[in-house]
């Protein structure tokens, strides 16, 4: 359910609200807008009366959220999120690039490619630390070793870092060196995780589910919303399909019917989603042209020699290529990097 305010309410009147929410046992969330404030609330709202609301002072009305997610959906908050970070802005006005290496592999590598893009004017550096490996034999990735590689990389060029979190046992040390959290495809129904990094400070970038419909997926942004964690970025990374000409199936076609029922940023990983580093440049933009508000793409000094996804990553002569047509067509979709 959502409370709406008037446009006169006091803070009193939102805080009388708040408290009602809570002696029914439910948790108050109080959304600001431009005009009034509004309050949802989640938990079990079935046998709550709006009526209990409609009578206090300063409400307008008091509305039921008729979609399973509640804090995801737009009749819950019309306006687009918008998430602040020291580096840029994310958000329905900006488009953002995050590329870097898949795994965190060497300092050396990785101080390069943060020097690199930093140069180029990208502020956000993609690899992981613990790696999610279909193979045990693998490798696993640096683990918190590769987190101190990454906060030196942030210490040194100033680039937001964004890190993949695989397990709870390591939400701490992730959330202290990540400016974003990433969680990978095989964690988006991962309960334990989501509710753990609800309750963290620091914005999360949701992979969709290789398997996942979109209403499973905006499930799972909802754990991280209930908790109290209101930034997340969604990210289609491609879908299990009968095809075999690609590594997945990007769906760029998922990006409109998400904006239409979620306010949430949503971007794209054409890396993953396509397999192949060839193709990931005209899925970038298609990506982009789709509706997307940026990009999370591997790139690599020596992709050949990359300790994963070699396949995938782009190196940098063909990232500058990608990324000056990114930067000229973005305007003629109403956006401006970030
Ligand atoms: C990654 O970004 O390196 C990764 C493991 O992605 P996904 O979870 O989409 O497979
Ligand atoms: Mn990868």
């Amino acid at each position: 359910m959502l409370v709406v305010m008037q446009s006169r309410a006091t803070e009193q009147d939102i805080q009388r609200v708040v408290e009602v929410i809570r002696s029914q046992g439910l948790v108050p969330h109080v959304l600001p807008g431009a005009t009034r404030t509004a309050i949802g609330m989640t938990g079990n709202t079935g046998a709550v009366d709006k009526a209990l609301f409609e009578v206090l002072p300063g409400v307008e009305e008091a509305i039921r959220v008729t979609k399973p997610y509640k804090l995801a959906s737009r009749e819950m908050k019309c306006d687009d999120t918008v998430i602040r970070l020291a580096q840029g802005t994310i958000g329905p006005a900006t488009f953002t690039v995050i590329a870097g290496p898949c795994s965190v592999e060497s300092e050396t590598t990785m101080l390069r490619t943060a020097e690199y893009l930093m140069g180029r004017g990208v502020k956000f550096l993609r690899a992981g630390a613990f790696k999610p490996r279909t193979s045990p034999y693998s490798f696993q990735g640096m683990g918190l070793e590769g987190l101190r590689i990454l906060q030196k990389c942030r210490e040194r060029t100033g680039i937001g870092i964004v890190t993949e979190l695989m397990d709870t046992e390591y939400a701490a040390a992730v959330e202290e060196v990540a400016d974003i959290i990433q969680i990978g495809t095989r964690n988006m129904q991962n309960f334990s995780l989501l509710k753990r990094v609800g309750q963290c400070r620091k914005p999360v970038l949701l992979k969709r589910g290789m398997s996942a419909t979109l209403e499973e997926w905006l499930m799972a942004a909802e754990y991280v919303l209930a908790g109290g964690n209101y930034d997340v970025i969604l990210c289609e990374r491609g879908v299990r399909t009968f095809s075999d000409h690609s590594r997945n199936t990007l769906d760029l076609g998922v990006i409109p019917p998400t904006k239409a029922v979620c306010h949430l940023p949503v971007f794209v990983d054409p890396s993953h989603g396509t397999g192949k580093r060839a193709y990931v440049p005209a899925m970038a933009l298609a990506a982009l042209a789709a509706g997307a508000d940026g990009l999370l793409m591997e790139v690599h000094p020596d992709p050949d020699h990359a300790a994963s996804d070699s396949a995938q990553t782009l190196d940098f002569a063909t990232f500058d290529q990608l990324f000056s047509r990114i930067t000229a067509l973005a305007p003629a979709f109403g956006k401006t990097m970030s």
